[in-house]
């Protein structure tokens, strides 16, 4: 086996980390407690060509693998998970399935406005009644006289509102299925549409410089063609959408865990008690050999669930358990990091109460932890990820 990654995989990483060492990770604290979504910075990972990493170079995307991308999200979510969530929402769920997706004059249209990162995608799913649930979508779309009509609202939606958001792609009910399922349809709606509003941002425990709103349909009319796939695909779609939203949520993780580790290193090498570095006493060299350690197998997890989806083979299943493994290696890893700072640790000053503050919503974000292990166990058991996925989109 191979685990060298090639030199265009290298460049980004390196590119990354330099990128985010220099012009994020000084700020992330000052980022955090103001809670401004950095438009500098995302504006020079637009140049760099971050923003746009694995998207199409003919729309303006940088054209990279998807290993390649996995390797920059770690780099920058290790200076900061709100600038990391930024790129990860705006490429994996906001874009890609633009790319994937959308005819010829919808990528000319809109992804072409957003593939450099100069603007901003959103993609919208969650609802009040419709959570890990997707299928309870109540949002309609209703198609009359060559217009799709939207009403409904969403949640917690990344990017919706930030000045530089171009539009939302939005699930809504399109009908009822002869089983009395809905039949959900994905649709592409402008920022400017009329009656699309977005409400005010959360106060958030982490992520906090990134931007999260609700969303509004008030009677939005959209054209006929602002369908996004097949009509009634909508959901397969989203589940195909989210494998690899989970890939890259798990980069991120490796990369928030990876920042703990390195505080915690740094700390424990110069912080004395009974006359010598704290680093001296097994207890703490245990607690940093399991974060190693375990960061080292979340790394291998998800560069091969990584490997796989560039290699068009399935990687459903890997998706699911780079996702657990890692989201929950970071939250061990900050928990550790603030036990290893002491009382240091509690206090908003230092960077790990960050991280235990932040490191919470990625055993949430784009797919729980709980229903990663039921796609993992019914693959286990019975079924294909892919089978078990569509079985649990149909209940
Ligand atoms: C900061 C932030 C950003 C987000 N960004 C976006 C975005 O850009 N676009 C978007 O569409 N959504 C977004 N979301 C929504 C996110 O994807 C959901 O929060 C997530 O899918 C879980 O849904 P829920 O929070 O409603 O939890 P719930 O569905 O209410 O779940 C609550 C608990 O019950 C468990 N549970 C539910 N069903 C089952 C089951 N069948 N078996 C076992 N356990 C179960 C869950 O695992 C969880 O522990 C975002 C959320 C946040 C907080």
């Amino acid at each position: 086996m191979n685990f060298d990654p090639t030199e265009e995989q290298q460049r980004w990483r390196d590119l990354a980390r330099e990128y985010a060492q220099g012009e994020i990770q000084p700020r992330a604290a000052q980022l955090d407690r103001e809670q401004k979504f950095p438009y500098d910075i995302v504006a020079g990972m637009a140049r760099l060509g971050f923003m746009g990493l694995t998207l199409p170079e003919e729309y303006g995307g940088s054209g990279g693998d998807f290993v390649a991308y996995n390797l920059a999200l770690e780099e920058i979510s290790r200076a900061d998970t709100s600038v990391g969530i930024t790129m990860e929402a705006h490429i994996s769920l906001g874009c890609s399935p633009l790319a994937t997706y959308g005819t010829q004059e919808q990528k000319e249209e809109f992804l072409s406005r957003c593939a450099a990162g100069e603007r901003l995608w959103a993609f919208g799913l969650t609802e009040e009644e419709a959570g890990t649930d997707a299928g309870g979508t109540r949002t309609t779309a209703e198609l009359v006289s060559g217009e799709w009509i939207i009403n409904g609202s969403k949640k917690w939606i990344t990017n919706s509102g930030t000045d530089i958001t171009a539009g939302v792609t939005a699930i809504a009910r399109t009908g009822t299925r002869e089983n009395g399922r809905p039949e959900l349809s994905a649709l592409i709606l402008p920022q400017e549409t009329p009656g699309y509003t977005r409400g005010p941002g959360y106060e958030k425990t982490g992520w906090r410089a990134s931007d999260q709103r609700p969303l509004y349909f008030e009677d939005c009319r959209v054209p006929e063609q602002n369908l996004l796939g097949e009509r009634g695909r909508g959901f397969v779609q989203f589940l195909e959408t989210l494998d690899a939203g989970r890939v890259a949520v798990a980069s991120l993780s490796v990369g928030l865990a990876q920042a703990c580790l390195d505080e915690a290193l740094q700390r424990a090498k110069e912080r004395r008690q009974f006359g010598k570095a704290i680093a001296e006493f097994q207890a703490i060299q245990f607690k940093l050999t399991d974060m190693a350690m375990e960061i080292e197998l979340a790394r291998n997890t998800v560069l091969k669930a990584a490997w796989l989806k560039d290699w068009g083979r399935p990687f459903g299943r890997e998706a699911s358990m780079a996702k657990v493994f890692a989201s929950e290696t970071a939250k061990r890893a900050a928990d550790q990091a603030v036990q290893i700072h002491g009382g240091e640790g509690f206090m908003e000053t230092s960077a790990v109460a960050r991280y235990w503050r932040q490191v919470k919503i990625n055993e949430i974000g784009e797919g729980t932890s709980e229903i990663n292990r039921q796609i993992i166990a019914r693959s286990l058991l019975e079924e294909s990820p892919e089978a078990a996925k569509t079985r649990m989109a149909a209940q």
